[in-house]
C-alpha cells in the first residue's frame, strides 16, 4: 500500500520565513509533508490518525519498504517515520541510503522502534537517526517528537535557504524554486524570465552612513520589491499566492525575480523597468533621500538557459551588461533580444517627445463620390517626421504608442487637429467636407474617448456630422457589451461610427445589425484582387449588398486603377479612397487638390 494525502508541494517548510508567533509557526508546521514506512499498516493508520487530530493533513504511507527509497526521493518528506524491522528492506538500510544521498541527507527520520534491544538503538543513531518512538505509540509522545523535530527542520531550514536580513529566500532556494519553475514551465511549453536587480553604490551608501544604514536601505529595497512583484499584473496570477519563492536576495546588493509563465519578452522588459522606476522613487537613509541606481540582467528561458543556474548566471552577465551601458539600465542576455529591445527604446524614448517636439503630422487622403468624382471628405492620416530616421510609417509607430500607453496623447492630438483643420477649410470654403479619423483598439478602450471628441468638437466649431469615428471589426468585438454602450454614446453626440478594414477581421454580420454604424469601409486586400480572383470579387459584391440591405454607406479603400474604379461604381459603391484619385496629402496641398477636383466635376 502506497497512499498519498493532499501531497502538495513537500518543501512547503522551506518558506517558514521570520515568523516568531507560535499559533503561525504551527500552521506552518501543518503544512509538512510526513512519510511513515512500516510493515504493519495498521500502525501506519494508527499514527496518522493522532497526527491528523492534532492538525496535520499531508502524508504519504507505505508499507512496502522495497518502495521507499524510490518514494523519497521522489517526494521529499519533510519528516519521515521509519519502522527497523521490515522484510525486504530494513528500516537500516533506507536510512543508510538517505544519509549518502546528497537530497536526503538532511530529512529527519524518527526511528519507530518496538525492540528494545539497545545495540539496535545504537546503531540507528550510528546511521543517523534523528530521534526515536517506541511502538505501540503514544499519541502526546508522538506529537512531541513530531512538533520538535519538525521545529528544529524549520529553524534549520530558515537559516540554510533565507537571507536572514531581509527574510527573503537565498540564492539556493531560489535556484531550487527555479528549478522546479522550469519543469512546470517544460511540461506547459511556456517561457519564463529571470531578473538580476544589481543595486550601484551599495559600498559607498555603507562607506558613508555606516553599515547599520546600509543594512536598514536594503530592508526597505526588498520591501519595495516584494511589494512590486505582489501587485505586477506582469506576473501571473497563478503565482501570487506563492510568490515568496520567486524574489531572492541572491547577494549583497542583489536581488532576482524570477517571472514564470512568460507571455512575451515585452513583459519582461515593462517589469524591469517597473522596478527601475520604484527604486529610483528614492529611500530614507538617516533622514537623507537617497535615489537609489540599479542595473538589471534578464534571461529568458528556454533561449538562455535551461537550467536554473544557467538562466541566473546569464541574467547576473546580462545586468553587467546593462552597467556598461550606463546607470539605470536593464539589458537581455540574448544579442537580438537586445537589438530589438534597444531600438524599440529609442523609438519609444523619441515618440514621447514627439508630439512636443512638433513632429508629428497629419495627410489627408480625399474620398470621392462615385457618381460625381466631388470631394466628399478625407481620412486623416498620421505621418512622423523622425529626426534619424525620417518619415515612418503608421503601421510602425501605432503598434508601439499602443504598447507603451503613448497612443493616449497622440490619439488625443489627432483628433484635436484633425476637427481644427477641417474647420479652418471650411471657413475657407470647402465647406461640407466630413473627416474621418482612426481610433485604435486602446484608446477605444480608454475611458474618456466620447469627452476627447466632445471637446475637440467644441473647441474648435466643427459640427458632430461632418466626424467620422474609423475603428475595426477586432477593436468593436473585444468587449460586446463596452463597445455597444460607447458606439451609443458617439452615436448620440452626432458623430458618424465607421467600420474600418471590413472583412479582415472576424465579420459577425449580426452585430452589423446590433450596433448603430453608418459606414463600411471595405479593405484594400479585396480591392486589390477583384479583377484576378473571383472570390475577391464575389466577397466585394457581397459586402456591398450587405451594407446596401442594412442602410450603411459603402467605401472602397485603395482603389489604384480605372477598372477597380469602374467594378466598384457597378456595384454602387458609394465612395472611393485609393491611389487612383490621390495619396494622402499634406496639409498644404489639400485644398488645391479639392478645388481642381471642383473644376473638373463642375461642382462649385
Ligand atoms: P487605414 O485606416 O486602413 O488607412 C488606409 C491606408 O491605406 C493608409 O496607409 C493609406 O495611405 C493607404 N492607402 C490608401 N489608398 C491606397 C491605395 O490606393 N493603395 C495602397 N497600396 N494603399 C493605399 P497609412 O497612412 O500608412 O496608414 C496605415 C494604417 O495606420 C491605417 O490604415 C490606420 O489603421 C493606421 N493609422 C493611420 N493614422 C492613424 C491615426 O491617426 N490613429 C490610429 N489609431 N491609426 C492610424
Ligand atoms: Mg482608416
Ligand atoms: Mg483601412
Amino acid at each position: 500500500m502506497m497512499n498519498i494525502e493532499d501531497n502538495g508541494q513537500g518543501n512547503e517548510m522551506n518558506q517558514i520565513a521570520n515568523k516568531s508567533v507560535a499559533g503561525d509557526e504551527l500552521t506552518h508546521l501543518h503544512k509538512a509533508t510526513i512519510m511513515m514506512v512500516d510493515d504493519e499498516s495498521l500502525n501506519l493508520e494508527i499514527i496518522q490518525l493522532h497526527l491528523e487530530e492534532a492538525g496535520y493533513s499531508r502524508f504519504i504511507l507505505l508499507d512496502q519498504s522495497i518502495e521507499a527509497m524510490d518514494t523519497i526521493m521522489q517526494e521529499e518528506p519533510d519528516i519521515l517515520l521509519l519502522d527497523l524491522m521490515m522484510p525486504e528492506v530494513t528500516g537500516f538500510e533506507i536510512l543508510q541510503y538517505m544519509r549518502s544521498n546528497e537530497k536526503l541527507k538532511y530529512i529527519p527520520v524518527i526511528i519507530l522502534t518496538s525492540s528494545s534491544n539497545p545495540e539496535d538503538k545504537l546503531y540507528a543513531l550510528e546511521l543517523g537517526a534523528t530521534d526515536f518512538l517506541s511502538k505501540p505509540v503514544d499519541a502526546s509522545e508522538l506529537l512531541l517528537r513530531v512538533r520538535n523535530t519538525l521545529t528544529v527542520k524549520a529553524y534549520q531550514d530558515q537559516l540554510a535557504y533565507y537571507d536572514a536580513l531581509t527574510g527573503l529566500p537565498n540564492r539556493r532556494l531560489f535556484v531550487d524554486r527555479t528549478s522546479w519553475t522550469i519543469q512546470q514551465a517544460e511540461r506547459a511549453g511556456h517561457a519564463a524570465a529571470l531578473l538580476h536587480i544589481s543595486l550601484d553604490r551599495i559600498k559607498d551608501i555603507n562607506d558613508s552612513f555606516g553599515p547599520k544604514a546600509g543594512k536598514t536601505l536594503i530592508q526597505d529595497v526588498a520591501k519595495t520589491i516584494q511589494e512590486y512583484v505582489r501587485t505586477a499584473d506582469v506576473i501571473s496570477n497563478s503565482r501570487k499566492d506563492n510568490d515568496e519563492g520567486l524574489i531572492a536576495r541572491v547577494a549583497e546588493g542583489e536581488f532576482s525575480i524570477l517571472l514564470p509563465d512568460l507571455k512575451h519578452s515585452e513583459h519582461a522588459s515593462i517589469a524591469a523597468r517597473r522596478v527601475l522606476d520604484a527604486l529610483s522613487r528614492g529611500f530614507l537613509v538617516e533622514n537623507n533621500r537617497i535615489v537609489l541606481t540599479a542595473n538589471i540582467g534578464i534571461s529568458i528561458y528556454p533561449e538562455d538557459g535551461k537550467t536554473a543556474e544557467r538562466l541566473l548566471s546569464t541574467a547576473m552577465n546580462a545586468s553587467g551588461q546593462a552597467k556598461m551601458a550606463g546607470r539605470n539600465n536593464h539589458h537581455f542576455y540574448s544579442k537580438e533580444m537586445n537589438a530589438h529591445n534597444i531600438a524599440k527604446l529609442k523609438l519609444e524614448s523619441h515618440l514621447r517627445d514627439a508630439i512636443d517636439k512638433d513632429q508629428l503630422e497629419l495627410y489627408y487622403q480625399p474620398q470621392i463620390c462615385s457618381r460625381t468624382s466631388t470631394v466628399l471628405g478625407m481620412e486623416a492620416l498620421l505621418r512622423w517626421h523622425h529626426p534619424e530616421l525620417g518619415m515612418i510609417p503608421p503601421n510602425t509607430f501605432i503598434p508601439l504608442a499602443e504598447e507603451t500607453g503613448l497612443i493616449t496623447p497622440i490619439g488625443d492630438w489627432v483628433i484635436q487637429e484633425s476637427c481644427r483643420q477641417t474647420r479652418a477649410w471650411q471657413l475657407q470654403g470647402l465647406d461640407s467636407l466630413s473627416i474621418s479619423v482612426n481610433v485604435s483598439g486602446e484608446q477605444f478602450r480608454s475611458h474618456n474617448l466620447k469627452e476627447v471628441i466632445e471637446n475637440a468638437l467644441h473647441s474648435t466649431g466643427l459640427e458632430p456630422r461632418y466626424f467620422v469615428v474609423e475603428v475595426t471589426e477586432s477593436t468593436i468585438m473585444g468587449d460586446l457589451e463596452r463597445s455597444f454602450d460607447l458606439l451609443n454614446e458617439l452615436k448620440a453626440l452626432g458623430v458618424s461610427l465607421s467600420i474600418d478594414d471590413f472583412g479582415t477581421g472576424h465579420s459577425s454580420l449580426s452585430y452589423l445589425r446590433r450596433f448603430p454604424l453608418d459606414e463600411i469601409k471595405i479593405d484594400q486586400s479585396f480591392i486589390k484582387n477583384v479583377h484576378d480572383k473571383q472570390e475577391d470579387a464575389a466577397i466585394v459584391e457581397a459586402i456591398i449588398a450587405l451594407a446596401k440591405a442594412l442602410r450603411l454607406r459603402i467605401v472602397a479603400e485603395g482603389v489604384e486603377t480605372h477598372s477597380q474604379l469602374s467594378f466598384l461604381q457597378q456595384r454602387g459603391c458609394d465612395e472611393i479612397q485609393g491611389f487612383l484619385f490621390s495619396k494622402p496629402l499634406p496639409k498644404e496641398h489639400f485644398p488645391s487638390f479639392v478645388n481642381q477636383e471642383q473644376a473638373k466635376t463642375g461642382s462649385a
